[in-house]
């Protein structure tokens, strides 16, 4: 069992190897960058739709599915979005034998799939809202290296998109998107910022971008989703309009949400350590593992009990697993640690006599439950553990932030940094020189350390409408 590289010295590698090691997709698909998702991997996977759909439906949103394929007519209407995904997208350009006569593109997002249907479903005013959803899978022709769940070329997609009736409604749309990620990110034990981009990094055919983002260490950073407000940048090019209660004609402004399979890696790099990977409750495949211990004279007392308490764990809801297999028990933690699973709950002859188990959680921490208050006490250990999660991915988070007070001290961070910036594009570019990374935006919640107010922008000294910016290495 080899070790695991440093997480804190060779992130990308430790990365990779746990990913491997907790089996949770089959790199050897031979497109790059299209990963297979093992029976491990889509427990997880599925897990974390759920919490998706759950948070989502929660604030009105219903869920629809529309085709892969986008015409290139369609594809091409809003002039900025072609421009931004034109060296990303995969064409079908035959069918058969024959060339198409319109060329095909395999959606990377769904906009402009969609707002061609929108605009015939969107009528009167008392179509809206229009808040619609759908997980599906994308296509973006990735040219940077390609990594499991980070940087992938089909991508495991959410995608939010929503007609309002005017823009004050769009921007409480977002609003509303910000809370349900606030729930999501909860479930997954993350803590994350909101953040606006900077006008020449918002998504193509924006009005603006929130992006939500997630520090992974020295000064890195994981875009993990995205809000849009589009006021009517889609509208007018794909006719979509209404008759509004006074008779007039107006457009739609629109908003999309959009999360991926990226959320995975996160919470891979977020919480796993040095023995593999590490779930919360919510998405790990299975949240209790129960191991028997077979011993030299234990008869089948241990296995029995095992059996037992698998079972009633099982019809009470919770996902577990009972390795009854021969390897040795060592080797049988060593995979569980490995594959992140929260709780272990370990049988022997001592256990089965005394009817109580020797629970272990995923963060080390040892402790008794009985059999007779079984699904209670586990319940509780699980609760627990998420708590103590969370705590651990706090106090990461704080210490992943720092104030630079100019320039200079952006070079070689080994943290997000936090700096004052004017707002405009020449500074910012500065700052991106300096760190060697991106200027992420503006935090649109307060930051977790203390930094006071902004004073001159550390460019170029001006003390004109200065605000926190945040720079880092986005991965
Ligand atoms: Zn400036």
């Amino acid at each position: 069992m080899a070790e695991l590289p440093d997480k804190r010295t060779a992130f990308m590698d430790w990365y990779l190897a746990v990913v491997d090691g907790a089996n949770l997709t089959d790199k050897r698909y031979p497109v790059k960058g299209m990963n297979v998702w093992t029976a491990y991997g889509f427990r997880a996977r599925r897990n974390l739709d759920t919490v998706l759909i759950r948070e989502i439906e929660a604030t009105g949103s219903e869920a629809v599915e529309f085709p892969t394929l986008i015409p290139a007519t369609e594809f091409a209407k809003e002039k900025e979005h072609i421009k931004g995904f034109d060296a990303q997208v995969y064409w079908v350009t035959k069918g058969g034998l024959s060339e198409l006569d319109v060329p095909l593109v395999l959606r990377p997002t769904s906009e402009t799939a969609m707002y061609p249907i929108f605009a015939l479903w969107v009528r009167s005013h008392r179509d809206l809202p229009l808040n619609v959803y759908q997980i599906v899978n994308t296509f973006r022709y990735e040219t940077k290296t390609t990594r499991p769940f980070l940087r992938v070329r089909e991508i495991h997609f959410f995608e939010e998109h929503t007609c309002q009736a005017n823009e004050a409604h769009a921007t409480a749309r977002v609003e509303s998107n910000r809370g349900a990620f606030r729930k999501m990110a909860e479930a997954f034990a993350l803590p994350y910022l909101p953040i606006r981009r900077p006008e020449w990094d918002k998504f193509p055919g924006a009005f603006y971008t929130v992006a939500l983002d997630i520090p992974v260490g020295e000064a890195r950073t994981l875009q993990i989703g995205s809000i849009h407000h589009y006021r009517e940048n889609f509208s007018r090019p794909y006719g979509i309009q209404y008759e509004a209660a006074d008779g007039a004609q107006q457009f739609v402004h629109q908003t999309t949400f959009g999360l991926s399979e990226r959320l995975l890696g996160a919470i891979l790099a977020v919480h796993g350590d040095q023995k593999g990977a590490v779930f919360p409750t919510a998405i790990a495949p299975y949240q209790v593992v129960v191991v028997p211990i077979p011993g030299t004279d234990a008869g089948d007392g241990p296995l029995r009990a095992a059996t037992e308490i698998a079972e009633r764990l099982r019809r009470h809801g919770v996902r577990v697993h009972l390795d009854g297999g021969d390897e040795r028990p060592g080797a049988k933690y060593y995979r569980w640690e490995m594959a992140g699973a929260p709780l272990r709950l370990e049988v022997g002859r001592r256990e089965a006599e005394s009817r109580s188990a020797t629970a272990a959680d995923r963060l080390g921490r040892k402790s008794k439950v009985s059999f007779d208050h079984l699904e209670h006490e586990v319940g509780e250990r699980l609760a627990e553990f998420d708590r103590a999660l969370l705590e651990r991915a706090r106090s990461a988070f704080a210490s992943s932030f720092s104030v630079a007070r100019s320039v200079d001290q952006l070079v070689g961070s080994t943290t997000v940094r936090v700096i004052s910036w004017c707002g405009s594009e020449e500074c910012g570019h500065r700052i991106e020189t300096a760190i060697d990374g991106a200027l992420l935006g503006t935090p649109e919640e307060p930051l977790p350390i203390p930094v006071g107010e902004p004073g001159p922008c550390a460019v170029c000294g001006t003390a004109e409408s200065t605000r926190w910016a945040l720079a880092g290495r986005p991965l």
